[in-house]
């Protein structure tokens, strides 16, 4: 029998735990499970699909979504928050198994040992095989969108990012082909979250432990290192948008889709480049100034979006 529900152009259900794993200090690896799963795809490569999940408040009840129909987003919303549960982002980092045995991988940074930890974080912290979520992700055969990575012809990658952006670039690394040159900075809480991850030969891999230091501070200067500006601090810009998304196809402040002047200041060593940057998003706003500002890149070779931001608990 179809019901409204599996007339949605997404997947909207509930999934399950069905493994978790604590994959390092900072990173807790739940594979989630779930009969709708046989219907989840997209025509081509994941690489950074992202995929929402929401997930119950406190000890409350998950929300039900049955019998959801277009309007599902408004009518979810207009309950209370203990009813509703939280939405968050996160990425498919792998994906596993086929038809209703497929998993999809989820990495999730815990943070909040300063009491600021959230809804999905502290979800991942405690979670326990047969815990419940509600997902939502694309549908096989259907537009779903929530994929940004896209170098087009550029020969050379450039992939950076903190914590929250490591299951992106990570399933980004397995994804590219072989031949592909470049190089992905991450910038993990401590050494022990440092990964060994698959990756093109022409890639150069480096992790960048804080190990206590600031936020930000080591991708900033091994990006610019990178481009050859060396000695490059880390100054947190006053204007920061929490929601900062500034991709060739979508601009959050405003500007204008597809504009680019092309490389000025840089020598060439920006032409040819297709960057990626994700993370906290004053710290990704500082990188864009840098390299779109200073450096003259051109806004349709570079990705820089907002994971999220220090202080912000992320709205549904
Ligand atoms: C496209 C996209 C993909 C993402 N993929 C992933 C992913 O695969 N794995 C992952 O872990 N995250 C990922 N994130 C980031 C994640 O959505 C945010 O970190 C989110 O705020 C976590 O929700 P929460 O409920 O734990 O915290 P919230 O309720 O949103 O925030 C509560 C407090 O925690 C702080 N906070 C949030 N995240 C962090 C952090 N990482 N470190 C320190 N403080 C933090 C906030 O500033 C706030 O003060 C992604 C975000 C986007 C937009």
């Amino acid at each position: 029998m179809t019901t409204v529900r599996d007339a949605l152009p997404m997947l909207l259900d509930e999934v399950e735990a069905v493994r978790v794993e604590r994959l390092s200090p900072s990173f807790v690896r739940v594979e989630l499970g779930g009969a709708c799963l046989a219907d989840f795809g997209v025509d081509g490569p994941l690489y950074d699909q992202r995929i929402k999940l929401i997930f119950p408040d406190g000890d409350r009840p998950l929300p039900s979504l049955a019998g959801a129909g277009a309007s599902w987003y408004a009518e979810w919303l207009a309950r209370p928050v203990a009813e509703r549960g939280h939405l968050r982002t996160y990425t498919v980092r792998d994906v596993r198994g086929e038809g209703a045995a497929t998993r999809l991988v989820v990495d999730f940074a815990v943070h909040g040992a300063d009491g600021t930890a959230g809804p999905g974080s502290s979800w991942a912290e405690r979670a326990r095989v047969g815990d419940r979520l509600v997902l939502l992700a694309p549908r096989r055969g259907h537009e779903f969108g929530g994929i940004e990575f896209a170098p087009g012809t550029a020969s050379r990658v450039l992939l950076a990012g903190d914590e929250t952006a490591v299951p992106a670039i990570c399933a980004i690394l397995g994804q590219l082909s072989g031949q592909t040159r470049g190089a992905a900075f991450l910038e993990v809480p401590t050494s022990a979250d440092v990964q060994t991850v698959p990756h093109p030969e022409g890639v150069e891999v480096v992790w960048l432990p804080r190990d206590g230091g600031p936020l930000g501070a080591r991708v900033h200067a091994a990006v610019l290192g990178h481009l050859g500006v060396a000695g490059q601090r880390l100054e947190e810009p006053e204007d920061v948008d929490p929601d900062l998304w500034e991709t060739p196809s979508y601009s959050s402040s405003g500007e204008a889709v597809g504009a680019g002047t092309g490389p000025t200041g840089s020598d060439g060593r920006l032409e040819d480049v297709y960057a990626w940057i994700a993370g906290e998003s004053g710290v990704v706003t500082a990188l864009r100034r840098a390299l779109v500002r200073d450096l003259g890149m051109d806004r349709r070779q570079v990705a820089f979006m907002g994971y999220w931001r220090r202080g912000v608990a992320m709205g549904a």
